[in-house]
């Protein structure tokens, strides 16, 4: 038989999607799991979005969606969101376009700017999929290593000591997963800065957005003065409104680039559901108030979690500003990661991703989503505390 794919075969299967169907699986045969791995809310999409799923499949919206890329209501509610809440101005026939999940919208940005050869970097512990999707989309990654000693923190001459001539894009997450870092004024000024100098696109996913803990104010690259031609936002509401099963995200950004995103997304999955786009709407109309009640749930949760496992011997844990992950580690431990997170689920029945699933400097963490009901964490915590001395 002839060869395989090799980009494909050289990239690893999501391991966060992995660890959560194999914690599933575990339950499913009758174990004692504590599901701390995938990140999914556990909360219920709200009543009155999918009441508008149900509405608009009644009105028959389940043929083709028109536009394709975009019921014109979703794109108009996507413009007007991003106006309010960021400060970013985009066209709703022009600058976006809607996808299955915020995922196929980040691999569209890739794919939109990249040639082979192109350099991308991003800033490492990076969430599994960034360095896959820049090799699939025909670029190079390239790791900025962030240290959990200065708390994640992104400085221009990091960002600087990686670029060459070839770099053409800067991937950003925040609110971070996994780290839990929110991106601060002077990091954005870095950001900026650097990709001025260095005429790079920077590629802002900000699906955490409405996770964002004690007040702090979600920055969007694109509002920067010089930055709306350069940025590329993508975001959705698979994590804001518990929708990580109605696959729906977006991206949007300046219209050259996004006429060439329409392109690939009609070429490949053609568009997202259409009664989905109908529920994009409502959540988009609807109350802040839920997404606010959401946020205000993971704060108490991250306010339990991180001293409570700061007060189990042998392992660290750094606050988090925003997302639901947190990302201890386990100083006094010989293992790796991947040994970790093995010894949890054995001995803990705690299923947990590996840190190095997250790149290098991963390393010696484990990462534990809180978008889990409070009794469990409370049960994770517990058994954590027997085991430790072991771990
Ligand atoms: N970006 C980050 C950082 C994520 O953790 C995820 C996972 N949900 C996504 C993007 C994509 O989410 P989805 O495709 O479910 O909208
Ligand atoms: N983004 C979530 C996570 O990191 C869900 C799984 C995935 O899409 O990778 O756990």
């Amino acid at each position: 038989m002839k060869e395989l794919s090799r980009v494909v075969s050289s990239i690893p299967p999501s391991e966060t999607l992995a660890v959560s169907d194999k914690a599933k699986a575990l339950k499913a045969a009758g174990y004692d799991v504590v599901a701390l791995a995938g990140g999914d809310p556990d909360f219920d999409t709200p009543d009155y979005i999918t009441a508008a799923a149900f509405q608009a499949i009644e009105n028959g919206a389940t043929h083709y969606p028109a536009p394709m890329k975009g019921i014109t209501p979703l794109l108009e509610a996507i413009a007007a969101k991003m106006q309010a809440d960021n400060g970013v101005t985009v066209k709703p026939g022009s600058d976006i376009v809607v996808t299955p999940g915020g995922k196929w919208a980040l691999f569209l940005a890739l794919s939109a700017i990249l040639n082979p050869g192109d350099e991308v970097l991003y800033l490492e512990p990076v969430w599994v999929s960034y360095p896959p999707m820049i090799a699939l989309a025909g670029g190079t990654p390239v790791a900025v290593t962030l240290s959990a000693d200065d708390n994640f923190r992104i400085t221009a001459d990091q960002l600087r000591a990686k670029v060459t001539p070839r770099t053409k894009a800067l991937m950003v997450n925040s609110p971070n997963n996994p780290t839990g870092r929110v991106i601060t004024q002077e990091e954005l000024d870095a950001i900026v800065a650097v990709a001025l100098e260095h005429d790079l696109y920077v590629i802002s996913d900000e699906i955490y957005e409405t996770v964002i803990f004690d007040g702090r104010k979600h920055l969007s690259p694109a509002a920067v003065a010089g930055m709306a031609e350069r940025t590329l936002t993508i975001n959705g509401l698979s994590k804001s409104h518990a929708m990580t099963g109605w696959r729906l995200g977006w991206l949007a950004g300046p219209t050259p680039i996004m006429k060439l995103a329409t392109q690939m997304n009609s070429q490949t999955v053609s568009s997202a559901a259409n009664f989905t786009m109908h529920a994009a709407v409502a959540a988009l109309k609807g109350p802040k108030e839920v997404t606010r009640a959401m946020c205000a749930e993971y704060q108490q949760r991250r306010d339990f979690m991180v001293p409570a496992l700061n007060a189990i011997p042998g392992v660290e844990c750094l606050d988090i500003e925003g997302a639901f992950y947190l990302f201890p580690r386990f100083p006094n431990s010989r293992r790796n990661s991947a040994e970790l997170a093995e010894a949890l689920i054995e001995k803990a029945g705690i299923a947990s991703v590996p840190g190095g699933a997250f790149g290098k400097s991963g390393e010696g963490h484990v990462r534990f989503t809180i978008a889990t009901a409070m009794k469990d964490l409370e049960k994770a915590v517990e058994k954590l505390a027997k085991v430790a001395h072991e771990i």
